[in-house]
């Protein structure tokens, strides 16, 4: 007889999370009720937002309560359906948290088509992170042919797109990230112009040589001193879209920019931005990315940990940054 399988917030993390925050319970798979159906979940996203959800207080959406399923995009099969607007058989993306299966109500939950691409695509490349890179990029940084676009994260789920897409603008693209065999990645894989390690040598050195016109447009993911170095680098009028600061998720403090006048003096553009805010556009991201996958004219790479039960080492693994673009969880 099947059961659900669900992971649950035990306690607040203080800095880091430890996989003691969380707890694993077995329950009765639940019935659907009028309006209701039921999901079993394929692939679950595991991304960086859950770490602040796993905070107590004010930030741009409610924390999960202790003792709460965790939260959490997933794609996965209707298998019973007492609403209208959902057949059994059909695959659904939206947030169904960290569980084998989910009730809804159908909010928020939008039909894939699996025939497309890969069911997976639907939590990174052509999902939430796909149209994160694309909002960011191309509302806010609105790159032209011919400039320079630079992303940090560049390998991770966000960034390894924002580089394509700057690439199918015509720019220049220069990532980003942690060691070499990422570097690697985003410019022998995903056709990015030069990356940069910022964790060997000198950032600001080794920026300036993969920038050698300067910085038009920075797509932020990291904050701290990869955030300083891109600031001494900035053109004038260039666009900043701040997309996240994970350097500092598991930190008790800010780390801040100490560089922030380089806005000032070359009159600079900065955009914070939440993509759930963007439902005008979402749609027309995630279908367009979609498409660019299926014509081969996007690429992706995925780091797939095995089993509902290993997802919160899987997690602190993603915030540690030892995935290759986008962490997964395989559920079926
Ligand atoms: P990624 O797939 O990029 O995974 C996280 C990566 O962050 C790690 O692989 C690691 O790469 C990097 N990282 C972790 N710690 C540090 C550090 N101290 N300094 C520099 N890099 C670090 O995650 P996503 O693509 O899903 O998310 C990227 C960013 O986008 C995050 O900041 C996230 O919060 C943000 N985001 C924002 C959204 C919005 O609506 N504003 C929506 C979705 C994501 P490396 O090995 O290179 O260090």
């Amino acid at each position: 007889m099947a059961t659900n399988v669900q992971i649950l917030l035990a306690s607040r993390p203080t800095g880091w999370v430890e996989e003691s925050n969380f707890s694993i319970v077995e329950r009765p798979i639940p019935e659907p009720g009028p309006g209701e159906l039921l999901v079993r979940n394929h692939w679950l996203s595991l991304d960086p937002y859950m770490r602040g959800r796993m905070n107590e207080g004010k930030s741009y959406a409610a924390p999960v309560e202790i003792g709460q399923v965790m939260v959490g995009g997933a794609v996965g099969e209707v298998v019973e359906s007492a609403n209208p607007r959902f057949k059994q058989g059909e695959f659904v993306v939206g947030p169904l948290g960290w569980q084998l299966y989910s009730l809804s109500t159908g909010d928020g939950l939008m039909k894939v088509d699996s025939k497309l691409i890969p069911l997976s695509c639907y939590l990174g490349v052509a999902g939430m992170p796909g149209a994160t890179a694309w909002v960011g990029l191309l509302e806010h940084c609105q790159p032209k042919a011919g400039e320079t676009v630079v992303v940090s994260a560049a390998s991770g789920a966000v960034g390894s797109v924002v580089g394509q897409l700057a690439k199918l603008q015509g720019c220049r693209a220069v990532g980003i990230a942690g060691g070499s065999a990422k570097c690697d990645f985003v410019v022998k894989q995903l056709g990015f112009d030069a990356a940069v390690d910022y964790k060997t040598g000198d950032l600001n050195e080794n920026l300036r040589a993969a920038t050698p016109e300067g910085i038009d447009c920075y797509f932020e993911n990291v904050g701290g001193e990869v955030l300083d170095a891109v600031l001494r680098r900035l053109n004038p009028f260039s666009r900043i879209a701040l997309c996240g600061l994970i350097a500092e998720y598991n930190l008790p403090e800010p780390l801040g920019a100490k560089m922030i006048r380089s806005l000032l003096v070359n009159r600079a553009k900065l955009q914070g931005f939440i993509v759930s805010d963007r439902q005008d556009l979402y749609m027309r991201a995630v279908t367009q990315l979609a498409r660019w996958v299926a014509q081969g004219k996007i690429k992706y790479h995925e780091t797939v940990a095995e089993g509902l039960r290993s997802a919160p080492a899987a997690f602190i693994g993603m915030l540690k940054g030892k995935n290759l673009g986008k962490q997964l969880v395989k559920l079926v």
